[in-house]
């Protein structure tokens, strides 16, 4: 099965693999050959595909992932296999975020704040299963 995860600056993975693992907004999901046709949204996470039994994990930053049960095309702002990682740049999003989040109340929300913690956290935790 073809696996295709695309930015809008680059392919970040384009392999034969035996399955792809991705977190939908209603929870993970995996996508092996003969997969019924999907079209469905992705949530900020880590994900992860297989060649003959390996697995590869890697961030994903949201978007859409599609099959038709022979390839499997995920088209996301961004995604980083782990050792793509610049560790200190995620630490120092995260602790931005931490810090915008701290400014607020109980009664507000920081949709923004919120998101980039969450992808910040997504590649800390890739870097630190390493
Ligand atoms: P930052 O505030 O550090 O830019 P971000 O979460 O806002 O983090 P994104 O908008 O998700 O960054 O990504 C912008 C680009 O930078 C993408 O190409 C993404 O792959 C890359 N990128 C972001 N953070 C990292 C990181 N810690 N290591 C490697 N690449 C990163």
């Amino acid at each position: 099965m073809l696996l295709k995860i695309v930015t809008p600056e680059r392919v970040v993975v384009e392999a034969e693999v035996d399955a792809f693992y991705g977190k939908t907004l209603d929870g993970m999901i995996g996508i092996k050959p003969r997969h019924i046709p999907l079209v469905t949204p992705l949530d900020i996470g880590v994900m992860s595909y297989s060649i003959n039994g390996q697995k590869y994990p890697l961030a994903v930053m949201g978007g859409m992932l599609s099959t038709d049960g022979k390839s499997v095309t995920v088209l996301s702002d961004a995604a980083e296999l782990t050792g793509e990682i610049d560790a200190i740049r995620a630490k120092q999003a995260k602790e931005r975020a931490e810090a915008e989040l701290r400014k607020l109340d109980d009664k507000h929300t920081n949709a923004v704040a919120q998101k980039a913690l969450t992808r910040a956290l997504t590649r800390l935790k890739l870097v630190s299963a390493k």
